[in-house]
């Protein structure tokens, strides 16, 4: 027999919808955790409400993704995609949303998990209003990120400052590496409570598809040596470092080389300007005649992309965690990454992968090189790669570990516990 928590918990992303199309202008690996754990928990008996800001009138209200886990999508600013440091000049909107639905629906919730700094505002908030733990996962911290931008955003102390509170007066912080936790700690406070539970992915979504078939599926040759790239158009993912690398690698000239670079949306969007720029170098560099930029990879066909690759490259310049290299992994695809932040954590050098320093295409170059050159021991890596994610990076493994620090922060008093089988 085992107890399960039948409350209510509000999970927050104002700004990553857990509902939308993931790939889509800034919808990445926030989007991805919010929806994966919401669903997760709602299968171990919780009533999940993933709160949102509604960014289109063509998007519903209310999603319903399973029995007791539903995206409800709140107005706060206009019903457009905004950037996200321009979402909080409309968090007063988003919160006064956030307690009328509560009002309306009469819920009372046990628990509130917020996601990135502006939905740590909204928590924190909501508890001068009522009495109600606050768990915080950061997604990014501030203070690192602007340590690798030339251009500061105005927003920026606004951030850094929620961003200590948040972490000196939340019941708990989730970080999702080891390597996040001690950033919180050098960087933004010594105070407050900190857990660590990863981020996780789908092991049977990620890795059940044979490479040949893969391949098949895609239009590629068994002979290729393929280098794929997939994320958000974004300087800080580095995408420069792979196309500067490949540029140089020892398989240039070779018929089979293929780089792929995926995600992003069309131009025009928020992300098209770093799109235009990374497609300017590919033809300076004369890479045309073997790179494609496939644009977004529908979720059908994303697992059979890590599969076919050889190697999986995120070149990230601050990666708090990196959802990319782990997928890839769960397909048995090596991952070369930098070494920053939650990628040290998920890639082991020399048995699941190989790490670089971020923007050093020459140690990209000899990291990936290495790994195209080495098919034996590329699959090794590879197998390597996918037993470390099915022992520590399932979403079931990590919304349970979630589910009992949950319980753990709802006083005793006010836990709704029934009884079922295990
Ligand atoms: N992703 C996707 N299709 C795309 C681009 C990205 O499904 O076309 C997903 C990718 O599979 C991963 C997430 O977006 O789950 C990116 O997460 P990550 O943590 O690597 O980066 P973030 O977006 O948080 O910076």
């Amino acid at each position: 027999m085992d107890n399960i928590i039948k409350q209510h918990i509000a999970l927050i992303s104002v700004h990553g919808d857990p509902a939308i199309e993931i790939g889509k202008e800034e919808a990445g690996g926030q989007n991805v955790y919010v929806r994966n754990i919401g669903e997760a928990l709602a299968g171990m008996g919780w009533h999940v409400d993933m709160f949102t800001r509604k960014a289109s009138p063509e998007d519903a209200t209310i999603v319903e993704h399973c029995p007791k886990c539903r995206t409800i999508r709140l107005k706060g600013g206009p019903e457009e995609f905004v950037p996200r440091d321009r979402i909080f000049g409309y968090r007063g909107e988003f919160m006064n949303n956030l307690l009328k639905f509560q009002e309306e629906e009469g819920i009372k919730y046990a628990l509130v998990h917020t996601n990135y700094w502006i939905s740590a505002w909204v928590g924190m908030e909501w508890k001068k209003r009522i009495s109600i733990p606050q768990l915080h996962t950061y997604h990014s911290l501030g203070a690192i990120k602007y340590k690798s931008e030339e251009a500061i955003p105005l927003i920026a102390s606004t951030r850094l400052e929620v961003e200590k509170t948040v972490l000196e007066t939340a019941e708990r912080i989730v970080a999702t590496s080891p390597q996040e936790k001690a950033l919180m700690r050098s960087h933004v406070s010594s105070k407050g409570n900190i857990d660590i539970i990863p981020c996780g992915t789908d092991i049977h979504r990620f890795g059940t598809m044979n490479r040949r078939v893969a391949r098949e599926l895609l239009g590629l040759n068994p002979e290729d040596k393929i280098v794929f790239y997939i994320g958000r158009f974004d300087r800080r993912k580095g995408i420069e470092t792979i196309v500067r690398g490949v540029a140089l690698s020892q398989l240039r000239g070779n018929p089979h080389l293929k780089l792929i670079i995926g995600g992003g949306s069309r131009p025009g969007q928020s992300d098209g300007i770093e799109r235009e720029r990374i497609e300017e170098i590919v033809g300076q560099l004369g890479m045309t005649d073997f790179t494609t930029f496939p644009g977004r990879i529908s979720d059908e066909l994303l697992p059979a992309y890590y599969t076919a690759a050889d190697v999986c490259v995120v070149p990230s310049h601050y990666e708090p965690f990196g959802l990319v290299a782990i997928e890839a992994m769960a397909c048995g695809t090596p991952v070369v990454a930098s070494n920053v932040g939650g990628l040290q954590f998920t890639v082991v050098p020399e048995e699941t992968g190989l790490l670089a320093p971020p923007k050093d295409e020459i140690a990209f170059r000899e990291a990936i090189d290495r790994i195209l050159t080495n098919p034996e021991w590329r699959n090794q890596l590879g197998e390597a790669g996918r037993r470390i994610v099915e022992s520590k990076f399932s979403w079931d493994g990590v919304a349970y570990q979630l589910s009992n620090l949950y319980t753990s922060l709802i006083p005793k008093s006010e836990r709704v516990l029934i009884q079922v089988s295990a």
